[in-house]
């Protein structure tokens, strides 16, 4: 039997290319997402080879669509193994303009959205002696101007991760973050064009300030996880990972 991935916000950008490399690895894939066509179609690709890929709509941050949807992959796929808690929405805005809204959307995405699928996937994981557990926080996790909701977000996402690693590291679970910089999806794109920002200056800016010389993409964060997820990263645990071109960019 195939080993039982789920992946939270699948339907585009880093979600898709971790699905991808982990059916390439030999996962199953239940693909989770809002956009409930993006993810049908992903897993109507990927299906036609090698171990089944389900497309799910569900809401991270909703604790009744995240049982259904674990009720579905169970009963689909079976007992989950791994979990990548993706899903994440930007609402940037400098402090003194930022809403209660923009706040509260951007913590239940990500951590609200990340504890309800943990917690519900862990159940699996400590009945199979078995688990690993991975978790998009950012650079921004260190501060970034405009970014008061998202960085505080993703440092929660470290912390949440730290103290899985603690409490599960017994059963055979890891838990670790990947911590990209500036990665070309849409995310960026649609709030480049918000901002008013020309994204071919901003990739160029990218360029220039990475020591890699360019922006990164969702593969260079996929093999990452597909790494985390391996048996043989049994001992890489409570740990952030920073894919960011450089040690600080
Ligand atoms: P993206 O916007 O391209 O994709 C995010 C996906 O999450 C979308 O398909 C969206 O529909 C889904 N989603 C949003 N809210 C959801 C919800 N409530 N329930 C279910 N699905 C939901 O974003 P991306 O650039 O691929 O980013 C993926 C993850 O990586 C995010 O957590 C993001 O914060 C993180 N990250 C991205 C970058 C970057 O530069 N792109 C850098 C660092 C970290």
């Amino acid at each position: 039997m195939a080993r039982v991935a789920v992946v939270t916000g699948a339907a585009r950008g880093l979600g898709a290319a971790i699905t991808r490399r982990l059916h390439a690895d030999g996962m199953a894939v239940a693909a989770i997402d809002l956009d409930e066509g993006g993810v049908a179609a992903l897993a109507a690709e990927l299906s036609a080879s090698g171990p089944a890929v389900i497309g799910l709509r569900a809401d991270v941050s909703d604790e009744a669509s995240v049982g259904e949807a674990m009720a579905a992959v169970r009963a689909e796929l079976g007992p989950v193994g791994v979990l990548v808690n993706n899903a994440g929405i930007l609402r940037d805005n400098l402090l003194f303009r930022m809403t209660v809204e923009d706040w509260d959307q951007v913590m239940n995405v990500h951590l609200r959205g990340a504890f309800l699928f943990t917690r519900a996937a862990q159940a699996d994981m400590v009945e199979a002696g078995w688990g690993r557990i991975i978790s998009l926080s950012s650079i921004s996790a260190l501060g970034n101007r405009g970014q008061a909701n998202y960085s505080a977000a993703k440092a929660g996402l470290q912390g949440l991760t730290k103290t899985l690693a603690v409490e599960l590291g017994r059963f055979g679970i890891t838990a670790n973050a990947i911590a990209p910089g500036f990665v070309d999806t849409e995310m960026v794109r649609i709030t480049a064009q918000r901002m008013g920002i020309d994204i071919d200056e901003l990739l160029a800016q990218v360029a220039s300030e990475v020591p890699a010389g360019r922006a990164g993409t969702p593969d260079d964060v996929a093999a990452v996880a597909s790494f985390l997820a391996r048996d043989d990263a049994a001992y890489v645990n409570g740990q952030v990972i920073y894919v960011a071109g450089g040690p600080r960019t």
